[in-house]
């Protein structure tokens, strides 16, 4: 060694910043290659920068660019970069100080940190120091840019570094990493290739290991919207998305306050997540100046928007923040709500320029905005925007918005109705649209079976209440034209005492099956149908919550019932005179309509008891002809 090397000693925080992080086991050490190369990056785009004004003339032909080797034999890494360099005095601040750690408990926080979870030490701002990692020995060799001369830093880790004089540089910093025994993959060309596609791709400048560019795709999110093609944007979703297909939406936007947010997002053709696949992987990742900070990340979008792929970045965020505290960082969830709006507020758009387009993505995606209308309260007004439904007034092909629906709403009417059933033909030939259909008030049918979770969910719409037609207490608006009709039904119905009594003696017979039996306003041709009292359960949401095994009391709870009947239809009258004649067979009767407008609502009956009844029935008939 020449006589003018320094031997020097690491400021005390940094040495106790170097044994935490040497004395950590990093699980994932890889992101050591990314902070060097990071860094290296930087020094680039501070050259770059500073080109723009001071014209340097010291090695100004020398390309921009990364040079990374490997040696697998001699068991080193050398990051080179031609950015723009560290001075002598450069080096020993940068290298051997901390600059933020004069601030608070900095460092008891970072050993707190380390001790918890290694990972977290990331965000306390030590990139470099994260190379001893892997390595015994490191070595920096830089020159700066102004061209003054270059110098070496050489450290092993421990208390001290030196610094020298160093012959035949040119402008840039190269750092040579001696691996450690239990790191000599480093050395392995496809090792760095795997990490460098990983994090650094969409670095602006070529890395090159072993002389081959290793970032081929552009990072075109930063590029301005018009100067890119669709092509370049399928291009880059396939690859961001490991796709095949095209895209069917893409949103690019770029925002300067609140924050700084470059992001570009798009919908995938199909939906594998309801193709079988099992659950969805976020598929949207985090960069900070192109930088990837968290890949598939679960914190820039919700849960919910999973089935979007693409890129945001922030240059707000810190490069080192883990992804641990990512999670309940403040900057983050400010992101994520931002770009959430920004993307909700897209589809409206795109559902107005083009509606049919839109119904083909909520056919496809739909299930993932409902989840979000159930589990994310924040996003819920947006959301029922989107929300589409197949409607009495619409042909089946067509689903419409509420929005379109409160449009068309009469006179007088301030409920949003709907009913669950399994099938469009099921729901118009029951029971619950009967009076819908003679008033002519329109119904929206949700014929997924999480269609009333997510409207009971929402609770209203624009200040309109969101009603299913199988509560009870339903009256619907009057409609002029069709009030004689009413009138007319009610004329031939039975008379009320014989009402009253009627439905008393029925209550007795389905005592522990409903609350009550009550004459219905609302039966046009059908004899009897099953509502639900209080409202807060659909027989939808009851069916669901049986299906998933929920014990019987909470569904008592929820699911209390009345059956009302239709005073004016033929079996509701002859059951009337049935009754004096012949009251055993009348009682199965009885159990029979209930077990009918059960399954009308789409509610269990006991199968066995239901047959064994049905087959007394069928034999009296046949005794009576
Ligand atoms: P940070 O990048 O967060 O500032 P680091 O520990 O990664 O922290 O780096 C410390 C400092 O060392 C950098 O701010 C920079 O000034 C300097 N530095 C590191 N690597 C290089 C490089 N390749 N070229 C020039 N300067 C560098
Ligand atoms: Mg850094």
């Amino acid at each position: 060694m020449s006589s003018k090397v320094e031997t020097r000693q690491f400021q005390a925080e940094t040495r106790k910043v170097l044994d935490i992080v040497i004395n950590s086991l990093y699980t994932e050490r890889d992101i050591f290659v990314r902070e060097l190369v990071s860094n290296a990056a930087d020094a680039l785009e501070k050259f770059r920068h500073l080109s723009l004004t001071e014209q340097p003339e010291f090695d100004a032909h020398v390309p921009l660019e990364i040079n990374i080797d490997c040696d697998d034999k001699k068991h080193t890494l050398t990051i080179a970069d031609t950015g723009i360099g560290m001075t002598a005095e450069e080096l020993e601040t940068n290298l051997g100080t901390i600059a933020h750690s004069g601030s608070g408990n900095y460092l008891e926080e970072l050993a707190e940190a380390a001790k918890k979870d290694v990972n977290l030490i990331g965000q306390f701002g030590v990139g470099f120091y994260s190379a001893f990692m892997a390595a015994d020995k490191v070595t920096v060799q830089t020159r700066s840019w102004d061209g003054s001369e270059g110098h070496e830093w050489h450290s092993d880790g421990g208390g001290t570094y030196t610094i020298s004089p160093c012959e035949g540089l040119h402008r840039g910093t190269r750092i040579i990493l001696e691996l450690k025994d239990d790191a000599h993959e480093y050395g392995q060309k496809f090792t760095l290739e795997r990490i460098i596609k990983q994090y650094s791709t969409f670095i602006p400048f070529p890395v090159k290991v072993d002389g081959k560019k290793v970032n081929t795709v552009e990072a075109i999110w930063t590029r301005s919207k018009n100067e890119i093609t669709d092509e370049e944007y399928t291009e880059f979703y396939k690859f961001i998305g490991n796709a095949i297909d095209e895209p069917t939406y893409r949103l690019h936007f770029s925002v300067d306050a609140p924050l700084a947010i470059n992001a570009l997002l798009f919908v995938p053709q199909e939906n594998f997540e309801t193709m079988g696949m099992g659950r969805l992987q976020p598929g949207v990742n985090l960069y900070c100046r192109k930088v990837l900070i968290d890949q598939h990340s679960e914190n820039i979008l919700p849960e919910w928007l999973r089935f979007i792929k693409g890129v945001v970045d922030s240059e707000d965020l810190p490069l080192n923040i883990s992804r641990q505290s990512l999670q309940d960082n403040a900057l983050v969830m400010k992101l994520r709500r931002v770009i959430t709006k920004r993307f909700l507020k897209y589809l409206r758009e795109e559902a107005k320029k083009d509606a049919e387009k839109y119904q083909k993505f909520w056919k496809t995606f739909g299930i993932f905005l409902k989840e979000g209308v159930t589990s994310d309260f924040e996003f819920q007004k947006e959301l029922a925007g989107l929300l589409r439904f197949e409607s009495s007034a619409a042909d089946p092909e067509t689903m419409i918005a509420l929005d379109e629906y409160v449009e068309r709403m009469k006179e007088g009417q301030d409920k949003i109705y709907y009913i669950n059933g399994s099938s469009r033909a099921a729901i118009e030939n029951g029971p619950y649209v009967e009076m819908f259909k003679k008033k002519g008030v329109e119904i929206l049918y949700t014929l997924e079976p999480i269609d009333d979770f997510v409207l009971s969910h929402l609770g209203e719409y624009e200040g309109k209440k969101l009603v299913s037609a199988d509560s009870s207490d339903l009256t619907l608006p009057e409609n002029a034209a069709s009030d004689d009709a009413g009138e007319e039904t009610t004329k031939d119905a039975l008379a009320s005492e014989i009402q009253d009594s009627l439905c008393k003696w029925m209550k007795g017979i389905l005592a522990d099956k409903v609350k009550d039996v009550k004459p219905s306003s609302r039966l046009v041709d059908s004899p009897a149908m099953i509502v639900n009292v209080d409202g807060m359960m659909t027989s939808s949401m009851e069916r669901i919550m049986m299906a998933q095994g929920a014990p019987e009391e909470q569904l008592a709870m929820g699911g209390k019932k009345d059956m009302e009947i239709n005073p004016a239809s033929p079996l509701i009258k002859k059951l009337a005179d049935l009754r004096v004649k012949n009251e055993t067979f009348a009682r199965d009767v009885v159990e029979q309509i209930f077990d009918n407008a059960m399954i009308q609502a789409g509610l269990l009956v006991d199968p066995q008891q239901m047959v064994n009844r049905n087959y007394r029935i069928l034999e009296q008939m046949a005794e009576n002809k």
